[in-house]
């Protein structure tokens, strides 16, 4: 099977140098093995991700000079394909609903996931009027029943780089507990969007950041659930802004748009990654 490789960001910001760090690591990449540079926008979060920042993105991509297979695949035309992933998760009876609010869930959690967000205490996992609740039309979101979920002990293969030193890593999606796979207020999530769209556009290997690796385990746990192939993985360090923080969206680096506008070329932008 060809190489195919992926960068796969959020457009609810502007792309900053950590971006480009991880898409220069997957162009290489595919390039080095003579296979694809995908990208997909990963955009589920209708209220934060727009067009416009979408557009913006593929234009600071294209400036640096990273060329694309086409058609782009973009997250929120495809919501189908994730109900389809739900539907197959609802007949093997893993997922539940859940009414929750999110003060619900941060009162009653004693433990915190890889984010930092409140681990479920399963208030609703042994409802019984569930049916009535959600054909009365009250918000809901699904959850993946970890412990009905995990029926042995999972492992996938993480690759270094440059050398491509192959790895058996042990998954440990538990540390998440009964995650939500369809949230609230979008009818998908992260983690079970990635799964669907790596193994439809046939991602062989996952180049992604360290704040990543994390939930890589779930992914595994859906891979296998869903019948889908298990890429390799490689969680590539992150780079850090002149505080020692990691740079991100939300702090001072700035955009590449920034920098564009600051008169730097492609090449001075690229010169300043490591
Ligand atoms: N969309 C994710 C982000 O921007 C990356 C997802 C992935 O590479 O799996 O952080």
């Amino acid at each position: 099977m060809a190489a195919t490789l992926r960068f796969a960001p959020s457009p609810n910001g502007r792309l900053h140098l950590g971006h480009v760090y991880s898409a220069r690591l997957n162009a290489e990449l595919a390039e080095k093995l003579g296979g694809k540079f995908l990208l997909r926008i990963e955009d589920i979060d209708t209220t934060r991700c727009t067009s416009a920042l979408t557009e913006a993105c593929m234009d600071d991509l294209a400036w640096l000079g990273f060329r694309w297979e086409t058609p782009v695949r973009i997250q929120s035309e495809h919501f189908a394909d994730y109900a389809a992933a739900q539907a197959r998760l609802m007949e093997q009876g893993l997922l539940y609903p859940c009414f929750c609010t999110r003060r619900q869930v941060e009162e009653t959690s004693t433990a915190r996931d890889p984010d930092g967000a409140p681990i479920y205490s399963g208030t609703c996992k042994h409802l019984v009027d569930a049916q009535s609740r959600i054909a009365a039309g009250e918000a809901h979101a699904w959850r993946l029943d970890m412990a009905k979920a995990i029926s042995a002990p999972l492992e996938y293969v993480a690759f270094s780089l440059p050398e491509m030193t192959l790895t058996a890593v042990s998954a440990d999606p538990a540390v998440w507990g009964d995650a939500v796979l369809v949230r609230k207020d979008t009818p998908t999530s992260y983690h079970l969007s990635v799964v669907v769209d790596d193994a439809l556009q046939g991602i062989t290997h996952v180049v992604r950041g360290q704040d990543l690796e994390a939930s890589t385990s779930i992914h595994v746990l859906l891979q296998q659930l869903l019948g889908l192939p298990t890429p390799l993985y490689h969680h590539h360090e992150l780079l850090q802004d002149d505080e020692g923080r990691k740079l991100s969206k939300s702090l001072s680096s700035r955009s590449i748009t920034e920098l564009r506008a600051a008169g730097e070329t492609p090449e001075s932008v690229l010169g300043l990654l490591p």
